[in-house]
């Protein structure tokens, strides 16, 4: 029985890579450093050649249903009772929004995975299932409830009063203090909220580009699941779908004060993120959840039991090679 947890806990990690394809709007001089071979990027600079492998590759001509296909056995064990965690990591503007929302003739994962778990939630004759969704952004380590009554959540003049505290309970589960959970009967009412949610965090920016990319977008969905035969107990299990803040780092761009502390901030807490992973890797010991509010909040959504993908983005420039070459280490280490 050890050993089968063993072979779980290995098998609960999932990593895959999409490149961003070129798009008609860049100018930037097309010199792709990088190629994509089955399941493997292979990255060349100077004289050098590397190469990552992955669960999953994604080259620039993969569509959103490409990538569907691959993320629905996992949202199948959200609905089973696992908890899942589903991260979009890498540099600004490599497509980690895209891949999560899409937009609307090409849609991503957080709307296809709605119509999923409706769908088959209603397929399923010996259980009946309700959902509840929240949504919070991360930003230098304060919390802010993007679903909150509009009062609340408008402008960061009011993150005091926006800012939940995370407790544990004595189960291990995760509770954030006062966070907005709407009930979704179906899918037009999760699009809506979700539409919502996303649209409060990108108006209350004044600089959108800028500021967004420098905060995590964490979405729940909460699946009350009970058996249809009276004595079956209540399961609960979490869906995340989490846009990660960009992993660039900024030293090279001479970012000064609040951007550079802002950098820093998602810098640290992807780090401990992928700490967290790493650990959860090796399968045993100590797995440092403490050292930042993003894995202090998904604490019950990563380990034991829980499904994990992580969705590492890359540019396909020569000029970020340098970003390329880091956010497929980062992605190593979590394999
Ligand atoms: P990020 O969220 O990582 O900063 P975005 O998702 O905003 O990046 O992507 C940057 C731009 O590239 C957007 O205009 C987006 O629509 C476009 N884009 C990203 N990935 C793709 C893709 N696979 N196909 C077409 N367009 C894409
Ligand atoms: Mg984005």
């Amino acid at each position: 029985e050890a050993l089968n947890k063993i072979l779980d806990i290995k098998g609960s990690i999932r990593v895959f890579c999409r490149v961003r394809p070129i798009l008609l709007t860049d100018r930037r001089r097309i010199h792709q450093p990088i190629s994509t071979e089955l399941e493997k990027i292979v990255v060349r600079s100077g004289g050098s050649r590397k190469e990552f492998s992955f669960d999953k590759v994604f080259p620039q001509e993969a569509s959103q249903e490409d990538v569907f296909v691959e993320v629905e056995p996992i949202l199948r064990s959200a609905l089973d009772g696992h908890n899942v965690c589903i991260l979009a990591y890498g540099q600004t503007g490599t497509g980690k929004t895209f891949t999560m929302d899409g937009t609307n003739d090409q849609l991503g994962i957080a709307p296809r995975a709605l119509v999923q778990l409706f769908h088959n939630a209603s397929l399923d004759k010996s259980s009946s299932y309700t959902f509840s969704m929240s949504m919070l952004e991360v930003y230098m380590g304060s919390l802010r409830d993007l679903l909150a009554p509009k009062s609340f959540s408008r402008a960061y003049e009011t993150i005091s009063r926006c800012n939940l505290n995370i407790q544990t309970d004595p189960k291990g589960l995760v509770e954030i203090e006062g966070l907005s959970e709407v009930p979704i009967s179906d899918f037009t009412k999760a699009s809506w909220w979700y539409t919502k949610g996303r649209r409060v965090r990108s108006t209350s920016w004044t600089n959108v580009n800028e500021a967004s990319s420098r905060s995590h977008c964490l979405t729940r969905i909460t699946i009350f699941r009970r058996g249809v035969a009276s004595e079956a107990k209540a399961e609960v299990s979490k869906l995340w779908m989490v846009d990660l803040g960009g992993s660039e780092r900024l030293l090279k761009t001479g970012a000064t004060g609040q951007t550079l502390d802002e950098g820093r901030a998602i810098n640290l807490s992807l780090s401990a993120l992928g700490d967290v992973i790493a650990a959860l890797r090796r399968k045993r010991g100590h797995v440092p959840y403490r050292n930042s509010k993003l894995t202090q909040i998904l604490k019950d959504s990563l380990g034991d039991g829980s499904k994990i993908l992580m969705l590492v983005h890359v540019s396909p420039f020569e000029e970020d090679i340098g970003e390329t070459t880091y956010s497929l280490s980062f992605a190593k280490r979590a394999r």
